[in-house]
């Protein structure tokens, strides 16, 4: 049987207490991922959780299962440490450190989400020593980027040969 929680009303933050239709108790609610379509329950307890202790919004509710939150979550972290990484560079254009950095922080961004200037991440890894083009990281980057590339060029050059 589904756990039934009674709702601590003076528990809710002050908007939630506000709102219309406040539930007499928490119970499991059933909803399917909006990006992989797997079925998910959002607890009682859980919601308790949410509503009473961390005050969130009532009607606040997720939308994704957790693995799909997490791969948002670390999707988003990603932007951010490479937009973070190109600032930097801006300031400090001729830094081996930044600009390796850089590199690391834009394919790292392009394995999580498949997009972003690889093109750049090669251009940058030409600027950099002998030495420092050599680490394991750099290294594992460029050869990721030239990868990638290399894939891209194929799928463009293909409706020509078939037009020809
Ligand atoms: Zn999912």
């Amino acid at each position: 049987m589904n756990p039934k929680i009674r709702v601590n009303i003076g528990a809710l933050s002050e908007k939630s207490r506000r709102s219309w239709n406040i539930p007499e108790f928490w119970e499991d609610i059933h909803y399917q991922c909006r990006d992989c379509r797997a079925e998910c329950v959002f607890p009682a307890e859980t919601q308790r959780d949410w509503y009473e202790r961390q005050k969130r919004y009532i009607w606040q509710r997720p939308n994704r299962c957790l693995k799909c939150r997490k791969v948002r979550n670390q999707k988003r972290i990603a932007k951010t440490m490479m937009d973070g990484r190109l600032g930097e560079l801006k300031k400090h254009p001729d830094d081996e450190s930044t600009i390796a950095n850089a590199i690391l922080a834009i394919v790292h961004h392009h394995r999580l989400n498949n997009t972003g200037d690889l093109q750049f991440a090669i251009a940058l890894s030409r600027r950099l020593s002998e030495n420092k083009q050599a680490s394991r990281a750099v290294r594992d980057a460029t050869d990721y980027c030239a990868t990638h590339v290399v894939g891209q060029a194929d799928r463009n050059s293909t409706p020509k040969m078939e037009e020809g």
